[in-house]
């Protein structure tokens, strides 16, 4: 039988690299490439925040595209000078497995969509940067990690505000206990929702409402603050126009517990602009960011005076800057596809305890 030492090293390359889970592409780059990025929708926030921000970034170029829109390929394809090859739809995404440019897949369509878009990008053998909130459920959550772990790939979750200077240094002051020990948080966020057509209004594509959208926000700032999960939660929901928000939820209220007693409270809604903050409240005074969720100006107080105002760049730049350092240097990133899931799992335990009428316990 004859052997072809070419076929047997690349045989024993493609081993070795799938063996250690590094990925073929990165494995074979040169060092200093940027790694390629191809976004998966292309909305509002694709457009006004992720494509700016590619341009800005030091590890990253967009390298391709995913629409179900022809009108937006063809834009997109003049703008940024794309090549055929590098635009897909939704339905095509499959042969991105054979464009070696194409490192990451940025998902940022529906909610609900989120699972079918990461699990064609990692079976094309891509990493995954998804939108929040992960998916619509914990399964779905689940079957994504599965399925990007199983090509050896990469998922992280767009939690831009855990980059954020602001954010960072409230992390300090909460962990070096500069203000005393946390106790009480209240984080609030919300916005008035317009257009009852849009995909955020139907529970099909949404899997809830403000809950999902900016609630997990507020959710997210009480995990970051504290260091630790919620044991308990107790929410109940109002709704003031029945026919708007038939089916997702408008406004929400929940208190959670930790394990170390410290106790939040938080409200979000899809009726009412000008909550966008929190606010720690400590055994010696407080600090706070009002706002605390926006892309730019988020700033702070301090109970002993100085202001919280860190200078901040580009959030989107930021994280997917770290998420390719992550994977150029195999290193974990700090919001992976476990966080997600996790928020997804405390998302669910607050509708539930809507929907018994009290609270749950998470211990
Ligand atoms: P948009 O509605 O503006 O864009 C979503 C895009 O998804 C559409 O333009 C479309 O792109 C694509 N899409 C594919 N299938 C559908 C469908 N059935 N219905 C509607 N759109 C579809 O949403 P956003 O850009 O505001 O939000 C996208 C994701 O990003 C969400 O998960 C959201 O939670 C998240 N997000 C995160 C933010 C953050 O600060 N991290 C802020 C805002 C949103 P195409 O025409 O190219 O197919």
């Amino acid at each position: 039988m004859s052997v072809n030492p070419r076929r047997q090293f690349l045989a024993r390359t493609a081993a070795a690299a799938a063996a250690a889970l590094i990925p073929i592409e990165v494995f074979g780059q040169a060092p200093g490439r940027k790694l390629g990025v191809a976004l998966c929708g292309l909305g509002s926030l694709s457009t006004n925040q992720i494509v700016p921000a590619l341009f800005k970034t030091r590890n990253c170029r967009l390298a391709g595209i995913v629409t179900g829109t022809p009108s937006k390929a063809a834009e997109w394809k003049q703008k940024y000078g794309l090549s055929d090859k590098s635009i897909y739809d939704y339905k095509t995404m499959g042969r991105m497995a054979d464009n070696k440019d194409i490192d990451i897949v940025y998902v940022v369509t529906p909610n609900a969509l989120h699972m079918e878009h990461t699990l064609a990008a990692a079976a094309a053998g891509k990493h995954v940067f998804c939108e929040k909130p992960l998916e619509i459920s914990v399964d779905r959550c689940q079957r994504m990690l599965d399925a990007v772990k199983k090509a050896g790939r990469m998922l992280g979750v767009g939690y831009r505000l855990q980059f954020e200077p602001n954010h960072l240094e409230c992390i300090r002051l909460a962990r070096e206990k500069v203000l005393g020990d946390v106790k009480i948080i209240d984080a609030n966020f919300g916005f008035a929702i317009g257009d009852p057509a849009q995909w955020r209004l139907n529970r099909a594509l949404a899997g809830g409402g403000s809950l999902m959208d900016v609630g997990i926000y507020c959710l997210q700032t009480t995990r970051m603050i504290t260091g630790e999960n919620p044991v308990w939660i107790n929410a109940s929901e109002v709704k003031t126009d029945k026919e708007k928000f038939k089916e997702v939820d408008e406004t929400i209220l929940w208190q959670s517990k930790f394990p170390s007693g410290v106790v939040s409270n938080s409200i979000c809604t899809y009726s009412a602009n000008g909550l966008a903050g929190f606010r720690a409240a400590t055994t010696r005074g407080w600090f706070s960011l009002d706002p605390a969720y926006f892309y730019n100006g988020n700033r702070g107080k301090r109970s002993d005076g100085p202001e919280i105002n860190l200078p901040v760049g580009d959030q989107f730049a930021t994280e997917l800057d770290d998420f390719a350092d992550c994977i150029i240097n195999k290193r974990p990133s700090k919001v992976p596809g476990e966080m997600g899931l996790a928020d997804v799992k405390f998302l669910m335990a607050i509708y539930e305890s809507i929907k018994k009428g009290r609270p749950v316990s998470l211990a």
